[in-house]
C-alpha cells in the first residue's frame, strides 16, 4: 500500500478533534477525504452507516480481524471495537484524495509508524481533564457511566501527545481550527 497523504487528527473524546476534522473537511484546495472507520459499539443519535462509520455487530468485527483487513484497530472501550479498513484507505487513495482520520492515540501512531513519510500525525490537547468531562456532559449522547470511562481513559491518553509530530491546544477554538488549517496545509503542500 503506497498513496497520497495521510493526516491523523488523535485526542481524548471531548478534546473537539472531530470539530477540527470536519472543519478541514471543508477546505476543498486540501483534497482531503474522510476515512470512516469501522466499529462495533452502538450507533449514536443522527449517526448514519457509511457516513460516520461503518457499523458493524461484534462477530462482523472480528470476522475482519480474523482475514487482516485492517490497517489497525483497537479495544478502544471494552467490546467497543474500532478500526480502519485497509479497503477505506486505498478506496480513498484511488480517487487521488489525501485521507484523514479521526481515531484514537494508539491507532493513530500505529498508522504513523507504518507510513512515516506520508504521515502527518496531529495531538488535540484540550486544557484539562475537568474540561473535557464539563465538554461530554454537554453533548450529552452518552450515560454518566459512559462518560467517566472516557474521562478515566483521558489522562493516558495526554501523556502520548509527545509521541505526536504535532501538538495543538484546544483551549480556543476557533484558534485551534486556524492553526490546525496551517499545520495540513503546510504538510500538503510539501515534498514529503
Ligand atoms: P466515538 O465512540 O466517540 O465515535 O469514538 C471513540 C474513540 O474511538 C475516539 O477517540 C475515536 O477517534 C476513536 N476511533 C474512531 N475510529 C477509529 C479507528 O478506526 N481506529 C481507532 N484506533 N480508533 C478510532
Amino acid at each position: 500500500m503506497k498513496g497520497g497523504k495521510l493526516i491523523i487528527f488523535s485526542a481524548p473524546s471531548g478534546s473537539g478533534k472531530t470539530t477540527i476534522v470536519r472543519h478541514l473537511l471543508e477546505h476543498d484546495d486540501l483534497n482531503l477525504a474522510f476515512s470512516i472507520s469501522a466499529t462495533s459499539r452502538p450507533r449514536r443519535g443522527k449517526e448514519k452507516n457509511g457516513e460516520h462509520y461503518y457499523f458493524m455487530s461484534l462477530s462482523e468485527f472480528k470476522n475482519h480481524i480474523k482475514h487482516d483487513d485492517f490497517l489497525e484497530w483497537e479495544e478502544v472501550y471494552r467490546d467497543n471495537f474500532y478500526g480502519t479498513l485497509k479497503s477505506e484507505v486505498e478506496r480513498l487513495w484511488a480517487e487521488g484524495k489525501n485521507v484523514i482520520f479521526d481515531i484514537d492515540v494508539v491507532g493513530g501512531l500505529r498508522i504513523k509508524k507504518k507510513f512515516p513519510d506520508q504521515t502527518l500525525a496531529v495531538f488535540v490537547k484540550p486544557p484539562s481533564v475537568d474540561e473535557l468531562k464539563i465538554r461530554l456532559k454537554k453533548r450529552s449522547t452518552e450515560s454518566d457511566d459512559k462518560i467517566n470511562m472516557r474521562v478515566a481513559k483521558a489522562s493516558v491518553e495526554l501523556a502520548t501527545a509527545p509521541q505526536f509530530d504535532k501538538i495543538i491546544k484546544n483551549y480556543d477554538l476557533d484558534t485551534a481550527l486556524v492553526e490546525a488549517k496551517e499545520l495540513v496545509a503546510e504538510f500538503i503542500k510539501s515534498d514529503k
